[in-house]
């Protein structure tokens, strides 16, 4: 019944010259760029000639890319405690647009665009698109959020000018979304992979089998997602399910894609300077080495960011990958540190809970995590989803659940096993996470 992936086809690249340098041409133009940046950074912006007069350091001590651990890093907090422009190279008249992400806690993250940054960030991400195997012409059915969030912009931008005509359709609506990918013939699907899944749910409910559509291709990103969801999305859909990489704080998507390898996400290293750091004491890590991603932009012109903290977890490869391209590889995003949760100990990140639960006999592939307060513990208890043609004991299920998290994933966990249709459907960023403790 499995609607087998599309095989991964090389598709012609949007920049090879680029995106095929030799490793050592790269370095070069990363050294010119990053001493350029770090100028601008400190002629211009208060925040950063005060961290780096902190550090005592100025941008000329830099007389190689490696000199970068030198400098000091910026943090989210950065942004929010010069809100709204205080980080800005510019005046606003210089400015094309802004962006924000929304703010959990406190102010929003505000980011702003030249015309140069807009035409940069079209540029990645036609090259990310044509990386995953987009073509000029492919009609590209856009379901990311339009509006404050750089997800609909970005891929709308990247879609138009690598050719392909855009279904601006943001989120939301999703009977609305499957008409009109029934109607108009898309081949391409960009969301949030929790969306996609939402999609194919719906689709399945109004009697539409999307994994026979028109649909070859889909983009996800903007949460961490496993390997499991992405075979999912791939049977459900009858497509192959593309990573694509970036940060609103960076530039928005864009930062990096995967290619028809599918061996780690092409980071442009044209545009981006990347390292891996341990988390704990923020010594850079040797490539190969899993910690946190810190990106410094480098061509950047209204938000320039210096070692900026990105709280993903991954690892870096410059091994050649078989595609040709030479930007460096960054792993699969596993988690983010700030969504890792320590569950009677034990570190773990949702991806890791999702990866044993999506494809589980009998469970339907949603799932959240409520986390609450036990005494003066933290509890955590897991809440998946019956599928809809379940017909066995929800108690047994919810046991061997339990069981298999244990073993795969190594967590005692609580297991509370719902009605179909009970754990809340993704409209956009997937929230894996509620937190019911008393604030
Ligand atoms: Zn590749």
């Amino acid at each position: 019944m499995e609607a087998q992936a599309q095989p991964a086809m090389p598709t012609a690249m949007y920049e090879p010259e680029i995106e095929c340098m030799p490793r050592s041409a790269i370095a070069d133009l990363q050294l010119e760029r990053l001493r350029g940046v770090l100028q601008r950074a400190y002629d211009k912006v208060p925040h950063y000639r005060k961290t780096f007069d902190a550090a005592g350091i100025k941008p000329n001590d830099l007389k190689d890319p490696s000199d970068i651990a030198k400098f000091p890093f910026t943090l989210k907090a950065d942004l929010r405690d010069n809100y709204p422009f205080g980080m800005f190279t510019v005046p606003r008249q210089q400015l094309r647009r802004l962006h924000a992400s929304s703010g959990t806690t406190g102010k929003p993250t505000v980011v702003g665009y030249t015309q140069h940054d807009l035409d940069t960030w079209s540029n990645l991400m036609a090259r990310c698109l044509a990386c995953g195997g987009a073509k000029p012409g492919d009609l590209v059915h856009n379901a990311y959020g339009y509006g404050l969030f750089t997800g609909g912009l970005g891929f709308h931008d990247g879609a138009e000018r690598l050719g392909c005509p855009v279904v601006p359709i943001s989120g939301g609506m999703t009977e609305r979304q499957v008409a009109l990918i029934e109607d108009f013939k898309p081949d391409i699907l960009c969301a949030t992979p929790s969306y996609a899944l939402n999609i194919a749910e719906v689709a399945e409910k109004m009697g539409v089998d999307l994994s026979r559509s028109s649909l070859r291709l889909g983009f996800f990103g903007a949460e961490p997602w496993s390997d499991a969801l992405r075979r999912e999305l791939e049977a459900r859909l009858g497509i192959r399910a593309v990573d694509i990489y970036g940060l609103s704080e960076i530039i928005g998507p864009g930062v990096a894609c995967e290619c028809s390898a599918q061996s780690g996400l092409h980071g442009w290293e044209d545009h981006f300077l990347f390292e891996v750091i341990d988390p704990e004491t923020l010594a850079p890590l040797p490539p190969g080495e899993a910690g946190e991603l810190v990106i410094t932009t480098l061509t950047k012109e209204a938000l320039p960011m210096i070692r900026y903290r990105t709280r993903d977890i991954t690892r870096l490869s410059t091994e050649p990958c078989a595609c040709g391209r030479t930007h460096v590889r960054i792993m699969r995003v596993t988690g983010r540190s700030d969504d890792m949760l320590i569950i009677r100990g034990v570190n773990v990140y949702p991806s890791q809970i999702e990866a044993v639960l999506v494809g589980f006999p009998g469970l339907a592939p949603h799932y959240q995590l409520a986390l609450m307060r036990e005494g003066a513990l933290d509890a955590v208890t897991l809440e998946v989803e019956l599928a809809a043609d379940f017909c066995g004991d929800p108690t047994h299920k919810a046991g061997e659940v339990a069981h298999h998290i244990k073993s795969m994933v190594g967590v005692t966990c609580d297991v509370a096993v719902k009605r179909p249709g009970e754990v809340p459907r993704s409209q956009g960023k997937a929230v894996r996470v509620k937190d019911l403790r008393p604030k």
